[in-house]
C-alpha cells in the first residue's frame, strides 16, 4: 500500500487534518488504533441523548472550533449555570452559595462533542480511514517511510503523528532510532488530561435544578472534586458530570467502591432525587493506552505550556511530523489546539510539496 501522507490517529487533530488534505485534493490515508473515531472526544448515546465522557466545553475566543461548528452547522448553548453551587468540606458538610458558577460562559455543543467527530466522519471518503490498525514502527526508506499497522504495511512520503507525543515515545519505534534528545522530548511533553476520569449520573428530571442548583459543585471529600451540569442542549435526560480526585492506582483497583461514594456524594450535594440515575458510569481515561502512558498518573495540577519543540521540528528531514493538540504553541491542550495543530501540518506538507515542485524557467 503506497500514500502521500499517511495519519496517524483518527482523533480531532488527525481528521481535521484530513479534511484539509481531502479539501486540496491530496492523497492521504488514517490508520487508527481503536475501533472508533474521535480519541479524546466520546459521546456515547445513553437513554437517547448523548453525554460527554471526554471534553464538553469549548470557549469564547477559540475561532476554528466555532467555525468548524458554523460550517457543520452544529448546534451549540451556553454551560447550564443557573442557581447555586454546592460546596462539601472534607468532613462532609454541605453549603450551598448563590452568585457563582465556575464554568458560567463556557459553551457546550448539541449532540456532544462527538457530534464534531460524526459531521467530520461524513465528509470524509470511509476507504481512506482505517480502524483497529495500531501503528507500532516506522522505518526510514530510500523515497520517504514505511509505517507498521496491524497486519498493514504502508509506504508514506510523510507520516503524520497526531497521537499525543508521549504515546508516540511508548508505542511506535523508529528504525533508525530517533536522536535521544527527540525522544527525550516526546516524554516530557504532558498529554492534556490524560490522567483524568470522569463520572456520569443521568437522571430521568434534573432533580438539582428543580431545588434551585445549578449541577456545580466543589468537593474536599470526593469521590468527585468537581462537578457540573451536563445535560443535553433542550430536553432530558438530564445529567450531571464530575472530575474524580481519587488516585488513577486506587480507582483502578475499585471501580465499583469508587461509583457507590458517588453515588452517596450526589445524595448528600444535591438531594434524595440523586438517588435512583438511570445509568451511572466512570471512564477511566488513565487506563486507555492510546490516551495515557504511565508518567500520565501523575496529573497536571495546571494547565502546560505547550507547541512543539525543535527538538522534534524536522524529524527524518520532515518525513515525520508531530500534529496532536500538544503540539499547538496557543491553544495546546484544548480542542481549539487540536485544529491549530491540523493548520499548522497542512502548512507545512504544502511548503513540502512546493519545495518539491520544479520551478518554470
Ligand atoms: C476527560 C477530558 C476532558 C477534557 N475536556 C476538555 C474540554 O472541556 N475542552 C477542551 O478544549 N479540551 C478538553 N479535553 C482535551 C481534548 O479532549 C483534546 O484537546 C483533544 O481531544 C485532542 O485531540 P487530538 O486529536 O490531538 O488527540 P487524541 O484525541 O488523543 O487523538 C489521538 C488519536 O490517536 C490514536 N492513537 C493512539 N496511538 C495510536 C497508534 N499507535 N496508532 C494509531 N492510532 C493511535 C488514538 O486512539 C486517538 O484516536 C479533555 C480531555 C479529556 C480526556
Amino acid at each position: 500500500m503506497h500514500t502521500d501522507i499517511l495519519i496517524v490517529g483518527g482523533g480531532l487533530s488527525g481528521l481535521a487534518l484530513a479534511d484539509r488534505l481531502a479539501r486540496q485534493g491530496r492523497d492521504w490515508l488514517l490508520t487508527e488504533a481503536r475501533d472508533r473515531l474521535g480519541g479524546r472526544i466520546l459521546s456515547p448515546d445513553i437513554a437517547g441523548a448523548h453525554f460527554d465522557l471526554g471534553p464538553a466545553w469549548f470557549w469564547p475566543g477559540q475561532p476554528q472550533i466555532e467555525q468548524m461548528l458554523r460550517r457543520f452547522d452544529i448546534d451549540v448553548f451556553e454551560q447550564f449555570s443557573q442557581g447555586a453551587t454546592v460546596f462539601q468540606n472534607g468532613s462532609g458538610a454541605v453549603q450551598t452559595y448563590h452568585g457563582f458558577s465556575s464554568m458560567a460562559g463556557s459553551m457546550r455543543v448539541a449532540g456532544g462533542m462527538g457530534a464534531l467527530i460524526g459531521a467530520l466522519e461524513q465528509v470524509l471518503p470511509s476507504e481512506r480511514v482505517m480502524l483497529r490498525s495500531a501503528v507500532s514502527g516506522i522505518k526510514k526508506t530510500s523515497e520517504g517511510v514505511c509505517i507498521e499497522a496491524g497486519s498493514l504495511s504502508i509506504n508514506a512520503n510523510h507520516v503524520v503523528l497526531a497521537v499525543p507525543p508521549r504515546v508516540v515515545a511508548e508505542a511506535i519505534s523508529f528504525e533508525p532510532g530517533l536522536p535521544e534528545e527527540a525522544h527525550k522530548s516526546m516524554e516530557t511533553i504532558p498529554t492534556w488530561m490524560a490522567g483524568q476520569a470522569k463520572i456520569l449520573a443521568v437522571y430521568e428530571r434534573p432533580y438539582w435544578r428543580e431545588a434551585g442548583l445549578s449541577g456545580d459543585g466543589m468537593s474536599q471529600r470526593g469521590p468527585m472534586v468537581e462537578i457540573h451540569d451536563a445535560s443535553p442542549m433542550e430536553t432530558g435526560p438530564y445529567a450531571l458530570f464530575g472530575f474524580v480526585g481519587v488516585p488513577p492506582g486506587v480507582r483502578a483497583e475499585h471501580p465499583e467502591r469508587v461509583l457507590e461514594l458517588a453515588q452517596e456524594q450526589l445524595i448528600a450535594m444535591f438531594g434524595e432525587g440523586m438517588r435512583n440515575p438511570v445509568h451511572l458510569q466512570m471512564l477511566d481515561w488513565a487506563k486507555e493506552k492510546e490516551t495515557a502512558v504511565p508518567q500520565d498518573l501523575n496529573s497536571q495540577r495546571s494547565h502546560p505550556s505547550y507547541g512543539l519543540p525543535p527538538s522534534l521540528s524536522r524529524l527524518w528531514d520532515g518525513k515525520v511530523l508531530l500534529g496532536s493538540t500538544e503540539t499547538a504553541p496557543v491553544h495546546g491542550g484544548f480542542l481549539e489546539g487540536a485544529l491549530e495543530a491540523a493548520e499548522r501540518v497542512e502548512n507545512v506538507l504544502l511548503d513540502a510539496a512546493l519545495e518539491k515542485t520544479p520551478r518554470a524557467s
